[in-house]
């Protein structure tokens, strides 16, 4: 078999604003003389305040200016669409397009969240189907689809500890999260106003026992967890992690975001999770990626049930309606029934797939991330010697010995047609390289993803300064990161 590298094509043009396009007098539609006499513009709008100055350097473009400028600027981007995106924890998969036509269906598509309950029966009873259906996916009893992405979950999820905690009489005000956790577990805790205490991991990646025991104490609400963890391992001591944190009267905090590695294998309420947060955007395929519109919802156990966030689709009869759930729920999480365009996709999802194909859909994401651990092995260093679950991570032990960085192999990566995997994070792996290929990719494109990282690492041995500089193909070279972070400039102003 033999695969080509995708060549550097000269396609993309370095396109302006079109607040930059020189002033003209061009526009877009072509408004027909009204066949009869209208009254002035103040009686048509009575009440309504008009501007009185003009408005100023607003872009002028005809219609044919306008469809070349966002077709220009939408080749510049890169998407699931277009070539394999690895980033690692984000599970970019293929997003079906028979999702979209099922959410852009009018009946889906034109209500409004006011609308009364005989009116939206149809969305309500795929609401509560799709709660079923992620209880049973899960394995709780529990669950609310309010929160309006994963952070969202995880913030319903320790606020619902606290209130337990509070109905119990009990103030405890720590969380533990171990070291490798995702960045949003220790910020969503401290935003439900917990202090947040480390638990290290073991040289397997796994949790440390011994340090779990010594932290887990009455002042302590419990343990957030990702799991598989960030390194996509499966923590192997789960049961006994949540024993020791239920011994002592706390809660397990599951972080489900990584739930791609497990559907129709593992059920965390089985393995003593307490209370749950799913990413449908990831797992259940929504696009997802530049802040679009997500779905966390969160899951819980019995006991813990009283203090979801509302409300909930019950069925009552042959009906649906939304329920609040009393004095004793966290309450609201978004002002209306969440992110519902998010919920038809992934209710659209999960009927295509039905039970076998999600279980196969797992399989084959556990096996493309093993694939490509097993072939870039001899190249690169991969953080842990045991396999792992749906996503790889190697040091940059390899790297450093060619004299390259890991931010080097993954741009210059960008000129072979890949979008960068997740760099430098998790921050106990050193100069963390992580690849989550998902289920989505064939293996021809697994075997062109190996084949451009040992084309970098080779090329880094004769012409290490085009890797040092590199992306070469792409509208810019290397960003100030940094700078783009603490100082963004999110609005354009004239001069
Ligand atoms: C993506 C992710 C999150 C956060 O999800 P958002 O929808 O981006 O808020 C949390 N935890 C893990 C492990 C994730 O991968």
């Amino acid at each position: 078999m033999s695969h080509t590298p995708v060549k550097p094509m000269g396609f993309i043009q370095d396109e302006r604003l079109s607040f930059e396009y020189p002033p003209s007098d061009r526009q877009g539609v072509s408004l027909r003389q009204a066949p009869v006499p209208l009254p002035p513009v103040e009686q048509s709008l009575p009440g309504v305040p008009l501007r009185e100055d003009n408005l100023e350097g607003l872009p002028r473009l005809s219609e044919f200016d306008a469809v070349r400028h966002f077709t220009r600027l939408s080749r510049a981007n890169y998407s699931v669409d277009q070539g394999m995106y690895p980033l690692g924890s984000c599970t970019m998969k293929y997003n079906p397009r028979l999702n979209e036509w099922a959410a852009a269906l009018v009946g889906f598509n034109q209500i409004h969240p006011l609308m009364n309950e005989p009116l939206t029966q149809g969305t309500l009873a795929l609401m509560h189907q799709l709660q079923e259906w992620l209880s049973e996916i899960t394995g709780f009893p529990g669950v609310s689809l309010q929160p309006a992405a994963g952070a969202h979950g995880e913030l319903a999820g320790v606020l619902m500890i606290r209130a337990a905690l509070e109905a119990r009489g009990e103030q405890r005000p720590v969380i533990l999260v171990p070291d490798s956790a995702h960045g949003t577990n220790p910020a969503s805790a401290a935003l439900a106003g917990f202090q947040v205490k480390e638990v290290k991991s073991g040289p397997d990646g796994c949790i440390d026992m011994a340090d779990l025991t010594a932290k887990m104490d009455r002042q302590t609400a419990g343990l957030m967890l990702t799991n598989p963890n960030t390194l996509g391992i499966f923590e192997k001591n789960i049961t006994e992690i949540a024993k020791v944190v239920h011994q002592h009267g706390g809660y397990v905090y599951c972080d489900g975001a990584n739930m791609n590695a497990q559907v129709g294998v593992a059920r965390p309420a089985d393995y003593g999770m307490d209370v749950l947060h799913l990413n449908l955007h990831k797992t259940f395929s929504t696009p997802h990626g530049g802040g679009g519109p997500g779905a966390g919802p969160v899951h819980c156990t019995a006991e813990l049930a009283p203090f979801l966030p509302g409300p909930v689709v019950e069925k009552s009869g042959p009906n649906y309606r939304m329920k609040d759930l009393g004095a004793t729920s966290i309450g609201r999480l978004h002002a209306f029934h969440g992110n519902v365009g998010v919920l038809v996709r992934a209710w659209s999802y999960l009927l295509a797939m039905g039970g076998p194909g999600l279980r196969e859909m797992t399989d084959t994401a556990v096996l493309n991330a093993n694939y490509l651990r097993k072939e870039l092995e001899g190249v690169l260093t991969p953080a842990h010697p045991t396999p792992t679950l749906h996503e790889v991570v190697f040091t940059d032990a390899g790297l450093a010995e060619r004299n390259i960085t890991t931010l080097d192999l993954a741009k210059r990566l960008i000129d072979h047609g890949f979008h960068p995997p997740t760099v430098y994070f998790p921050l106990t792996v050193k100069g963390a390289f992580m690849v989550e290929p998902t289920e989505s990719e064939p293996r021809e494109e697994l075997d062109r993803f190996v084949m451009a990282v040992k084309a970098v690492l080779a090329e880094a041995e004769t012409d290490p300064d085009t890797v040092h500089s590199a992306p070469h193909t792409a509208p810019r070279r290397r960003l100030d990161e940094t700078r783009a972070a603490r100082q963004p400039v999110l609005r354009w102003k004239k001069d």
